[in-house]
Formats: structure tokens, sequence, C-alpha cells
């Protein structure tokens, strides 16, 4: 049977009377909020300093004391974080509670080595919770709103970081997790959901078996789709919204800082609010870790500023963006990271050239001819990396037109990218699906080489 959208049975918009879900801190004139973050900077340096010995022995050997902080600016004399050191000091050596303080351990599947743990007490659970239901509301859900939450649920940070914000902002939550795909199409249309929390290409392949099935999900009561967890292209976007029939937003986050919710697009969709009460954004040079200045692109790093179980100084999230303090047209005075266009770990160097997964993607999806499915594959050869491209054609494609399609493909990858590449062009299914984040690269080159 075909759900009714909430339009038609009457529910309300997406404007809601309120406009903010926090106003006082989302439109906090840009003043008031460096005087609120200069005190939670000192606050964050000492609870770092005084209860994590590494932190303390890197602020000594750095020369600063918390008290030597005295402006924003002072922040470029404290030492950056590492991933790596949360591995060094598994598990709970950055930490600056005793465990039997904390109300929750979350963790990385380690794809090399150990796990990266994070722990989280009440108070901060309960802030990541007002910055996921902040996120949540700016984009457009509402108190009421059936939240569809297909972000795996665990030791993965996504499932109940959405979970929580949405109980925070008074949704009604389908804790759904990934998996079970034809299920998920079925609870969609018969819960009436109006909000889908999930990766991007997780909405992709749910699209893909509801249409399989017969269920047109554009006839659904779906509204808004919160998705992050991995890069995705502005095609892609269009490609999701066509298929799905909603407005979809981008929302960033990485468990070393919180999880999701450390920054999300609102209504504008120009860029992604981060929320700077509770977090300093810099961007720095890569190469040197001198700070950019406003506008150019380089690698984002974060302090936190209210958390208690895992303050983290000037984290290195080798995410690659910009930032601006420009005014929004949404009233919210946080600034706004530009969209991450990939992580300085993803990157490939093809014959000389830095390409991103998400640049190729954003030549492949919504080509004639060929589905928005799709796995890089390097290897090295002799001293090169060479990147083949393995795609789905459309469904309905003549197998005979596959070599006419690859050339396509691969001019178009040259032309736009400036790479070159092979071009697999495989029959529709037979690239894996994720349930959760999108294996995009398959790396055969030989390790540490
Ligand atoms: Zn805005």
């Amino acid at each position: 049977m075909g759900a009714l959208s909430n339009a038609e049975v009457g529910l309300r918009s997406t404007t809601g009377s309120a406009r903010y879900f926090q106003p006082d801190a989302e439109t906090m004139p840009r003043e008031q909020l460096a005087a609120l973050q200069l005190g939670r900077l000192r606050d964050s340096v000492r609870n770092a300093c005084e209860h994590v010995p590494v932190q303390r022995a890197r602020c000594d050997a750095a020369g600063i004391v918390p008290d030597d902080i005295r402006s924003l600016a002072d922040l470029q004399q404290l030492p950056f974080t590492l991933k790596s050191d949360l591995r060094d000091h598994y598990p709970f050596g950055l930490f600056a509670r005793p465990c039997h303080e904390l109300a929750r351990l979350h963790a990385s599947s380690g794809t090399t080595g150990k796990p990266t743990v994070v722990g989280y007490t009440a108070q901060d659970i309960s802030n990541w919770a007002d910055l996921m239901a902040r996120s949540l509301h700016g984009a457009g859900a509402r108190a009421g709103d059936v939240v569809h939450n297909a972000y795996g649920y665990g030791l993965f940070t996504g499932g109940l970081g959405a979970h929580y914000g949405a109980e925070r902002l008074g949704g009604v939550v389908v804790p759904m997790s990934g998996g079970s795909t034809e299920r998920q199409v079925a609870l969609i249309m018969d819960f009436r959901a109006r909000v889908l929390c999930a990766t991007p290409s997780y909405a992709l392949a749910i699209a893909e078996v509801a249409e399989a099935q017969g269920v047109d999900l554009r006839t659904s009561a779906l509204e808004i789709g919160m998705f992050g967890a991995e890069p995705w292209s502005q095609a892609m976007r269009l490609e999701i919204e066509a298929r799905l029939g909603i407005k979809a937003v981008d929302i960033y986050g990485l468990s070393e800082i919180m999880g999701p919710g450390v920054a999300c697009e609102c209504e504008c969709r120009s860029g992604l609010h981060g929320w700077e009460d509770h977090f300093l954004f810099e961007v720095i040079d890569p190469d040197s870790g001198q700070p950019l200045p406003e506008g150019e692109a380089g690698e984002l790093v974060i302090t936190t500023l209210t958390k208690q179980a895992l303050p983290m100084l000037r984290y290195r999230t080798r995410d690659i963006t910009r930032i601006t303090t420009a005014p929004c047209d949404c009233g919210r005075t946080h600034l706004r990271i530009l969209r991450v266009t990939g992580r300085n770990d993803d990157m490939l160097i093809i014959r000389g050239v830095n390409v991103y997964p998400s640049q190729i993607e954003a030549v492949l999806v919504g080509r004639p001819r060929i589905a928005p499915h799709y796995q890089l594959v390097v290897e090295r050869r002799g001293k090169l990396d060479h990147v083949t491209i393995e795609v789905e054609a459309a469904p309905g494609v003549d197998a005979s037109s596959y070599g006419d399609v690859s050339r396509d493909v691969a001019h178009h990858v040259k032309s736009m990218v400036g790479v070159t590449t092979n071009v697999h062009v495989k029959a529709p299914g037979e690239i894996p699906r994720s349930q959760g984040k999108a294996v995009r690269v398959r790396d055969l080159r030989p390790k540490g080489a």
C-alpha cells in the first residue's frame, strides 16, 4: 500500500515554529562565541594537562601551561594529536577520567593493528545528543518525526550518535542499524519515516532494493536524509535525492572528536556548520603544519572544548577542506566547513597526480549507461600506480556495448580529473553493496612499499 506523504495527512511541515534547537548557542554573536571558546579552551588544556600524562609531557616540552592561553591565537603553540597517538596509548592512555567514571566506550575497527578507543562521561554523551539534535533540527527534522536510523549500531559511533540525537530532538527513533535491506524498505513505508539516517552508499542500496521490489520510495513519507561517515560527491547527492525523493543533507563527525554531529549542513546547504561552542576548528598545511588563511584548502584540525573524558588538543583529522566564517542565510553564526573532498589517507597518487576517490565518483555518478556503483582497484606496476575503475552498467544496457561505455568513462575521467585509468564495466549487481561505510578502494599494492 502506498503511504501518504506527511503533507498529505496534514502533519507539520519542515518550517516548524522554532527556527533553532538551541537558539542562544546557535546564533551567538561571534565575539561572544570567541570569549566562550577562550575560557573553554583554557579549561580543556587544563583538563588534558592535569589528567593525561602524555599531554602534560607534550605541553611541558612545548613550554606551555594552561594559564599561558590568553587568546585563541595561543592555540597554535599547542602540540598536535594524531590518530596514531590513540593506538600508541591503547586503550585508555589519552583519557582524562578513570574508566569507572565513564558512561560509554566506542572503538573504530582497526584496519591496521589495534582499534582506536574513545570514551565518554555522561556529560559528554549529553553534549553529543544536543549537538546531534541541533544538526537534525538544522536539516529540517522536528519533534514527532519518525527517524529511521540505518547507521550501524555497536562500537561504531554512527548508530548510537544519531539515535541519542534524534531522541533528544523529540523524534520517534526506529533503531534499524544496517542490513536486512528489504525489511528496511518495508519499515520506511509502514512506519512513515520522515527522516533517514544512513551512509550515502547505503541509502543508495536501499533505493535500489526498493526499486527491485517495485516500491517507489519517492511516494513515501521520507523528506530528509542525514548522510555521512564517508566522503560523497555532489553528483551522488543529486542521484540519491532523485531516487529517494528527499533532500539529502551532509553531516560530518569522527569518533576521535565525538562522533556524528561535529558539523552539519543547515537548510541552506552551503557548507556544514561546525559547532564552535564545543570545538575549535583550524585548517593547516598538511606538510608544514602551519595554519592557513580562511578559505584556503588544507587539513582540518579540531580541538575539543568541552569533552571531559577525552580532551583532544589540535587533533589532525586528515580530512581536506576549507572553512568560512561568512554569515549564513540561516542566521546561525557558527563557521562553515566546506564539503570534505576526501581524507588524506584515501588520496591516490596516480602518475604524480593527487586524486581522491570522490573526484572520480563525481564523474561516474549520473553518467548515461552506467549505474552509481563503483570500486577503484589500485595496483603497482613497476614504479607506477595504476587504477582500474570497476563500474556497473545500468540495467538494460547490452553487454555488447560495454567496451564503448568503458572508453566513454575513461575519456571523461581523463578530461575531468586528469588521470589515465582502465575502466572495467561489469554487469548490474556485480559490485558489492555496502551496508555501512562503502569500500571505494581496493588497494592491491604491496604493503609498506
Ligand atoms: Zn546555515
